[in-house]
């Protein structure tokens, strides 16, 4: 990803792509004082830009940092980076950091908070599995209590959980894995939210330790126009069994059905592919 041809924003200007390197020293590298958003344009419009942009600014004041860009400083930014990429449909990622300074501890509250912005094309994320089924595997790392991290806050710190999780089920040949939380409770995949469908009405956990997905809150708005009965609530592992359809939900994921976790089948149903293809159409609107 380091060696290419592009630009990339960062600190306010569009550098070469190769060029936007950090030093050593960083301390988001040793502390994980590091923010990030994820966002996907189609058609040239980011889908949602605006609120991912207001999200990095919870996430940075959730850990403690101030990120010295508006909103709208850092929607031009986006815009800027898409344009000078020459990409209408792409994934842009922001990241927010703690750089070098005065302070080389834990403490870091005198170093210099940096932004930068990529983008580049990145088509379905779980491949092919897109409209098979994707296949999870069970992770042993629990999403943990929000007395323990800032669960609403998309912070790097917390992806180590994720990025162990999924190299587990890689390693078994699924695609990505279910975490449950520190209560036992189903939560989320390792980058996306997870729905169910039970008898013609949707269930999904309560985002009370993980994100509460941009993704996740559209599907849910779309279940609701047509009419379905959406169950945000606990769930148990043992509920799993009887489950009919699941799939998941995340701005790079999109939507994407789910044909099995751990021992557990799912079928690629109606409800799955209407929502599938009902955002597929609505990021494009
Ligand atoms: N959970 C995790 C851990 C994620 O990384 C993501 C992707 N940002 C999501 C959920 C889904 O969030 P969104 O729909 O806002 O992309």
């Amino acid at each position: 990803y380091d060696d290419r041809d592009g630009k990339i924003w960062m600190d306010g200007q569009l550098i070469d792509w190769r060029n936007a390197n950090v030093h050593i020293l960083t301390h988001a590298l040793h502390y994980a004082s590091s923010v990030f958003e994820g966002e996907r344009a189609y058609n040239g419009n980011i889908f949602l830009g605006r609120k991912h942009s207001e999200r990095l600014h919870t996430s940075a004041d959730l850990i403690d940092f101030e990120i010295p860009w508006s909103v709208d400083e850092i929607e031009t930014a986006k815009k800027a980076v898409l344009e000078a990429n020459g990409l209408t449909d792409a994934y842009v990622r922001a990241v927010a950091w703690r750089g070098v300074g005065e302070d080389m501890g834990v403490a870091s509250a005198r170093n210099p908070v940096r932004l930068a912005i990529a983008a580049w094309e990145w088509g379905a994320y779980y491949g092919d599995a897109k409209m098979r089924g994707a296949k999870l595997d069970i992770s042993k790392w629990k999403r943990p209590s929000p007395e323990t991290a800032p669960s609403q806050a998309k912070a790097a710190g917390l992806y180590m959980i994720c990025t162990m999780s999924k190299h587990a089920a890689e390693a078994k040949g699924c695609s990505d894995a279910l975490m449950f939380d520190y209560r036992g409770y189903v939560a989320e995949a390792t980058g996306a939210n997870m729905f169910f469908v039970k008898d013609g009405e949707v269930h999904t956990p309560t985002p009370d330790c993980f994100l509460n997905g941009l993704t996740r809150q559209t599907v849910i708005g779309m279940l609701k126009e047509r009419q379905v009965k959406v169950h945000e609530r606990h769930i148990m592992p043992e509920e799993l069994e009887g489950f009919e359809q699941c799939w998941l939900t995340g701005t790079a994921a999109e939507v994407t059905p789910v044909g099995q976790i751990g021992d557990y089948n799912f079928e690629v149903g109606a409800l799955t592919r209407e929502i599938a293809e009902g955002y597929e159409k609505l990021v494009r609107r």
